[in-house]
Order: C-alpha cells, then sequence, then structure tokens
C-alpha cells in the first residue's frame, strides 16, 4: 500500500536530483532509487556519491527537503503519550516485529538490546527504532497490535 504522501511527490523529481550516473552503488539504477526512496524501501544515505562528491552539494540540499514530508511520516508513524503510560509492558511483548527481533521478549522479558521497535525504561514506554515497525517497508503490514494491546491508550498508530 502506497503512502498518501508519496502521490504528491514524484519519482521523476527525486531522479532529477540525483547524480544520474546509474553507478548502481545504492544496489539500483538512479530511476528505481528514486522509486524506492519514495517508498521508503531506502533511505538517501545509501546513494553515498550524493554525500562524498561535493559537486551534488546543492542537490542534497534540495533532496532533503523535498523528502522531509517523507521522513516526518515515518517519525509520526506511531505516537506515543507517555504521560498516559503505565510501563506494563504489553505493547513491548506483542510487538511482532519486537519478537522477531528477540524473541525472549515474547515470554515477557524486556529485551536486552536496543534493536528492537520500543522497550520499557524507567516505567515508561521508549521508542528505540521506529523504522523496524513492521507497517513500514518490507512489511507494509496493517499492523496495530500495540495499540489494542495498550489500555492506558499510550499509542496511537496514525499512518
Ligand atoms: S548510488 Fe546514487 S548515483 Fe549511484 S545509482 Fe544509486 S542513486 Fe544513482
Ligand atoms: S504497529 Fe505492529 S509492528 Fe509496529 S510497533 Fe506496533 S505492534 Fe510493532
Ligand atoms: S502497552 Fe501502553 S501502557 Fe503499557 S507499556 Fe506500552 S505504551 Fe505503556
Amino acid at each position: 500500500m502506497k503512502n498518501k504522501l508519496s502521490t504528491r511527490l514524484t519519482p521523476l523529481q527525486i531522479y532529477k536530483l540525483l547524480p544520474k550516473t546509474n553507478c548502481k552503488l545504492c544496489g539500483h539504477t538512479c530511476m528505481s532509487f528514486a522509486i524506492k526512496l519514495l517508498q521508503r524501501e531506502v533511505t538517501l544515505e545509501q546513494c553515498t556519491p550524493l554525500f562524498n562528491d561535493p559537486k551534488y552539494a546543492e542537490n542534497l540540499k534540495q533532496l532533503q527537503e523535498l523528502i522531509a514530508p517523507l521522513l516526518s511520516a515515518m517519525q509520526t508513524l506511531i505516537q506515543i503519550d507517555e504521560d498516559k503510560c503505565i510501563g506494563c509492558g504489553n505493547c513491548v511483548i506483542a510487538c511482532p516485529a519486537n519478537v522477531a527481533i528477540e524473541p525472549a521478549v515474547a515470554k515477557g522479558i524486556n529485551p536486552r538490546t536496543t534493536d528492537v521497535v520500543f522497550t520499557v525504561e524507567d516505567g515508561k514506554i521508549k521508542m528505540l527504532n521506529l523504522d523496524k515497525c513492521r507497517r513500514n517497508p518490507p512489511h507494509r503490514l496493517n499492523c496495530n497490535i500495540c495499540e489494542i494491546v495498550c489500555y492506558s491508550e499510550a499509542i496511537k498508530v496514525i499512518a
């Protein structure tokens, strides 16, 4: 399912600002990279020439401005109201992404790694890696388990 914001931007707008060398250092052609960037399947940083070659500095600046709405959509994918959180940990142990990253979490053990989506710290939920939420590519699952299991209504799935 495409993000609504992706309809405002076109791959061509992004492509025009990429180096257009098709060097494939990112693993794709420039046009394919533009499409994947729009669908949040790659990050701008994966186009290393853009960052390493000063001649692309202005293009980089423009690209960062262009894709800012996409990044902000990602940051607000899930909203957490810390004041409402009672630190029960339901979301931490129910999140399929958390469990896949650290299976022991399913037994109610707080994650020992910081690689998970979120954990509970000092009695409050702490977001660690929102990019690992399975609503993101490549999974694009219509998951909102964390929201469902949070009886305090501290989690809201936004996008
Ligand atoms: S690394 Fe950048 S310049 Fe090279 S193919 Fe990918 S998008 Fe194009
Ligand atoms: S939406 Fe699903 S995958 Fe994403 S954080 Fe919540 S439970 Fe985890
Ligand atoms: S389920 Fe809700 S109350 Fe419990 S830790 Fe998660 S956010 Fe906090």
